[in-house]
């Protein structure tokens, strides 16, 4: 036991980065803006062949976001080194299919059922998606993840609370997931502020191999701006940074999300309110007679398990109420997924689904 330890912490001490980035992006010489080679103040800018009327959005934006960055990585106390900002979490998941795995030959892990977005992404990277089962109960097998490693497998996708399932995984497994294998294990905490256990931001600088997602889209109300987080070690962040399109991330974006990361007390607020309705609307669901099961959550949905759950979506959908049908995702069978509302949402909700026969 000690010698396997001991072999794995000498393995991680060499853990190098380049082994995995692919060789056309290792030699990539990336876009040099106007903006990334006069990043300065000046009194006139006639660098970028911009217009100059229509102040202030006739100006691009900053391409490294350095200020949103310093901000965020204030409030995540890490190093804005260490922080990519994408167009929503997705182009980071995106973004790493690209810049990681070769096409056609390099595979990655998906530990289903979970956001669908990883093997839509493997898909048109044409990267094989290997997918291992979540138990039965939700709970995480590390060895079956472990287990399908191969030496072309770049990326292990954890999604931690998971979506659809709305549980937290458990942190040993993930940890240990994490200090075995040598590829980029990308832990997924969009649901993160909703969650009673904190998230593994506290470790990032001691795990080489580990890749943080999180985003503006879930807790801090603001998915129609796309903001999204993801952390790393600096030299993967410089290979992310080298391929995304120059001006990402829009001003329009910048200048909202500072605003909000200025009030965080009315992001406290909201989850505090929705963690509240998560409770009533689980307890008055369970009351139905046809609901089967809630399964426990630690985010901001529920996933409900009933009987012939396409009639009540089908018959919610005919009265103007949106829920998303999970019942053909595997281990979901029968499933709903319910987002929560406001108080009058749920309620409207609540009351259609009472008068369910
Ligand atoms: N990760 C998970 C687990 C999600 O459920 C979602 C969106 N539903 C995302 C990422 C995408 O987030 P964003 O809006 O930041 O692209």
């Amino acid at each position: 036991m000690l010698r396997m330890m001991r072999t794995v912490l000498r393995m991680k001490s060499r853990f190098d980065i380049t082994r995995l980035v692919r060789s056309n992006i290792r030699e990539l010489v990336p876009y040099a803006s106007a903006r990334d080679e006069f990043p300065g103040s000046a009194s006139v800018y006639l660098d970028a062949n911009e217009n100059p009327f229509n102040a202030p959005l006739n100006r691009y934006p900053d391409p490294k976001q350095r200020r949103l960055k310093e901000e965020i990585a204030r409030l995540k106390s890490q190093d804005p080194a260490c922080l990519f900002l994408g167009n929503g979490s997705d182009e980071g998941i995106d973004l790493l299919f690209r810049v990681l795995c070769e096409p056609g030959r390099d595979n990655v892990i998906t530990v289903d059922p979970t956001y669908g977005m990883y093997g839509v992404c493997a898909a048109v990277n044409d990267v094989e998606r290997r997918s291992v089962l979540l138990r039965e109960d939700f709970s995480l097998d590390p060895d079956a993840v472990t287990g399908a490693v191969d030496e072309y497998t770049r990326l292990i996708f954890l999604c931690s609370p998971n979506n659809p399932t709305s549980n937290s995984l458990d942190r040993r497994s993930l940890l240990r997931i994490i200090d075995t294998v040598q590829c980029m294990v990308v832990v997924d905490e969009a649901y993160v502020d909703f969650s009673r256990e904190g998230g593994l931001l506290p470790v990032l600088p001691g795990k080489k191999n580990l890749v943080v997602l999180q985003t503006f889209s879930k807790a801090w109300g603001l998915a129609g701006v796309r903001l999204g987080m993801l952390f790393a070690q600096r030299e993967l962040i410089g290979y992310l940074t080298a391929v995304k399109y120059p001006y990402n991330i829009s001003a329009l974006t910048l200048d909202r999300v500072l605003e909000s990361l200025r009030e965080p007390a009315a992001m406290e607020r909201w989850v505090d309110l929705i963690l509240k309705e998560r409770e009533l609307l689980a307890e008055r669901l369970g009351s139905l007679p046809f609901v089967q099961r809630i399964y426990p959550s630690d985010a901001n949905f529920l996933l409900v398990k009933m009987d012939d759950s396409r009639r009540v979506y089908r018959y919610l959908m005919e009265r103007g109420i949106i829920v998303r049908d999970r019942s053909s995702v595997p281990l979901c069978a029968g499933c709903l997924r319910i987002t929560v509302g406001t108080g009058k949402e749920n309620g409207l909700l609540l009351k259609a689904l009472n008068a369910y026969v």
